[in-house]
């Protein structure tokens, strides 16, 4: 399929129509079905936008630069009209009345969404198994993960149904699964995107994310979107135009010296797969090739990262997930004459996957009193020491590498009964979170089983630029 890009051109010259474009991409979803990738398909709305678009470029109007490039939603952003689950029988029939910001603005640009697409739970896991509709298959060999949390848009635009398509990344979950089906996935600075009309999970760390299967594609979505919004407050305005991919030198630092590339070591590389390993070598070596300087540094205080991150996000989480009472949202369950806190225990019991509820459970145990210095505060400390320890190294280094996640998809099951060490894989990720830090994951040929690897280059806060540059040198 073609990118995002060449399709936008056709559809806005004339050449091409965004009918078409629509239709192949609904077709393609329909012949992997198996995947389990999308929750629900939305063809008449999506055929609806296309005509719209066409009949703008036939009365000489511009329908933007995304004109008639179908995408997939990771199912926790909000569309209006069209159900929103989060991947969680609790939210079923949940019709939101408003558009998450992204999602519009994506739409204002002209792009097409077909569907939206399966997760975990709230974004609660690494394999997009957590999922009340069933798990995602990996593209390449169906009895793999596709990771997780944004399973479905990763395996939606590996597969070639859409060139781009939106996830949410609180701790990995858009990088980790583009690593594992080999496609692009970028986290950008925390406020950079919206959060408005985003189901919250850990809002000091959700992030919205870009799939794509290059840089100038992902920069064309992130452009779109890009900017301060009145509903977020954490957003900032930072100029658009910087998200756009320089054609400049990306070999280059900032002054015009050498790029100083810092490849991060910690004890977790003892748990890094051989083939990772070697994929990452060859990254470095590529960088080296072209002029970029890359040095080990030693990040200890990333040992601590995934233990903060798990007491942080479940404190979070558990606060943010109390509004699923069944008054507002969620399928009620109780008899006539049940009290309020009858329903909610009953419906929660009910609608509620067994991961959600253990991290609630977490959650709730971390902040209550007698426990909230011994772990949240400890948490909220290390959190601040890590994001002082990556500012230290940006002091030194432009970019930061490491593997994207410490192995290929792992086997379907293989984790799900084991939630630790399904936790741990997350340990090269949820550092950018952690620190608010943009990160990319850039296709780095395959590893074990020939099943693709990711690497991950770390920037400084707004340097989704560089990062974008670099990834594209390295495609
Ligand atoms: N795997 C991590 C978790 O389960 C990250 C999920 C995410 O980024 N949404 O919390």
């Amino acid at each position: 399929m073609a990118s995002a890009r060449a399709l936008a051109q056709g559809v806005r010259s004339g050449r091409t129509r965004a009918r078409d474009a629509v239709d192949a991409a609904l077709a393609a979803a329909e012949r992997h079905a198996g995947l389990n990738a999308f929750v629900v398909l939305t063809p008449e709305r999506a055929r609806a936008h296309a005509d719209r678009i066409d009949a703008q470029v036939a009365a000489g109007a511009d329908p933007g630069p995304l004109a008639g490039v179908p995408v997939a939603l990771k199912d926790n952003l909000c569309t209006r009209g069209v159900a929103t689950t989060a991947g969680s029988a609790f939210l079923r029939g949940y019709v939101p009345p408003y558009d998450a910001t992204v999602v519009a603005r994506l739409e204002a640009a002209g792009a097409v969404v077909i569907g939206k697409t399966n997760l975990d739970e709230f974004g609660m896991g690494s394999s997009t198994e957590n999922s009340a509709f069933g798990p995602v298959h990996h593209p390449l060999d169906p009895d793999r993960v596709a990771g997780g949390s944004s399973g479905g848009s990763a395996a939606a635009v590996a597969a070639g149904i859409v060139p781009l398509a939106l996830g949410t990344d609180t701790g990995g979950s858009v990088r980790q699964p583009a690593a594992f089906c080999g496609v692009l996935g970028v986290k950008p600075t925390y406020g950079r995107l919206s959060r408005h009309g985003v189901i919250a999970y850990v809002s000091s760390l959700d992030q919205v994310g870009v799939f794509a299967r290059d840089a100038d594609d992902a920069a064309l979505a992130l452009r779109a979107m890009a900017g301060a919004d009145p509903f977020d407050a954490t957003t900032v305005d930072r100029d658009a135009v910087e998200v756009l991919v320089p054609d400049g030198e990306p070999w280059l630092g900032p002054d015009g010296a050498p790029l100083r590339v810092g490849r991060v070591t910690t004890s977790w590389g003892e748990g890094v797969a051989p083939g990772v390993r070697a994929a990452l070598d060859a990254v470095a070596a590529r960088l080296e090739a072209a002029g970029a300087e890359v040095a080990d540094v030693p990040l200890p205080l990333a040992d601590a990262a995934v233990a903060a991150y798990y007491v942080i996000a479940t404190a979070e989480a558990s606060s943010n997930l109390a509004r699923y009472d069944a008054t507002l949202y969620g399928q009620r369950v109780g008899a006539p004459g049940d009290g309020f806190e009858a329903v909610a225990r009953t419906s929660r019991a009910a609608g509620l996957g067994p991961e959600v509820q253990r991290r609630v459970l977490m959650g709730a145990f971390a902040l209550s009193a007698g426990h909230v210095d011994a772990y949240y505060a400890r948490a909220a400390r290390v959190r601040r020491r890590i994001a002082e320890a990556l500012a230290a190294a940006f002091e030194r280094f432009d970019v930061l590498l490491t593997p994207t996640a410490p192995t290929v998809a792992w086997r379907q099951e293989e984790r799900l009964h084991d939630p630790l060490s399904m936790y741990v894989a997350d340990v090269t990720t949820c550092l950018a979170n952690l620190a608010g830090l943009p990160a990319v994951s850039v296709p780095a040929g395959t590893a074990e089983e020939g099943l693709p690897a990711g690497a991950q280059l770390i920037g400084p806060a707004w340097s989704e630029a560089r990062l974008l540059a670099i990834a594209r040198a390295l495609s």
